[in-house]
């Protein structure tokens, strides 16, 4: 019989180690830098949004496996998705990596919302929650003060204290 944490890790090293949608977008609409100071984790998060729907989503940083893989799992999923849906993923996954009750999942999310269920073992650690939540954190901040003007070059910072 396989070994249900031994596959999730599996998918956590492979996205650890072949990062998903790890380049800068070439026109963003709005980007925003993450930085967690307990891990060293720096993560970029580019994103071109069409109306109120995530038209494209990418990455780029340095940081350890986990956020790495948070960031490659996380821009996958949230391709195609609307802002209300991204928000209340975000809910859900920081509910699951920190063990706390998080909002019900929509039918349609729910596939989604399995594929983050590798990261859910960061409970048992607390000082890598952030390092699975940060990429999340440096999308909202994003969405909401991420906006960028035409030949603006600067993007919010959130910090993950
Ligand atoms: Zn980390």
């Amino acid at each position: 019989m396989m070994d249900l944490r031994e596959l999730y890790q599996d998918i956590l090293l492979d996205h650890g180690k072949h990062p998903r949608n790890k380049h800068a977008l070439e026109h963003p609409s709005h980007f925003a830098h993450g930085h967690n100071p307990l891990c060293g984790d720096k993560v970029t998060i580019y994103l071109k949004l069409e109306g109120d729907r995530v038209e494209d989503v990418s990455f780029e940083g340095r940081g350890c496996a986990i956020s790495t893989a948070a960031a490659s799992l996380m821009t996958e999923i949230l391709k195609g998705k609307t802002l209300a849906e991204a928000d209340l993923m975000f809910k859900a996954f920081h509910a699951m990596a920190t063990g706390t009750d998080g909002p019900e999942t929509p039918p349609e999310l729910e596939d989604d919302m399995e594929r983050l269920e590798p990261l859910a073992g960061v409970k048992a650690y607390p000082a890598r929650v952030k390092c699975a939540t940060l990429p999340w954190h440096a999308f909202e901040a994003a969405v909401k003060t991420g906006a960028l003007k035409s030949g603006e070059a600067s993007a919010a910072t959130v910090k993950t204290e």
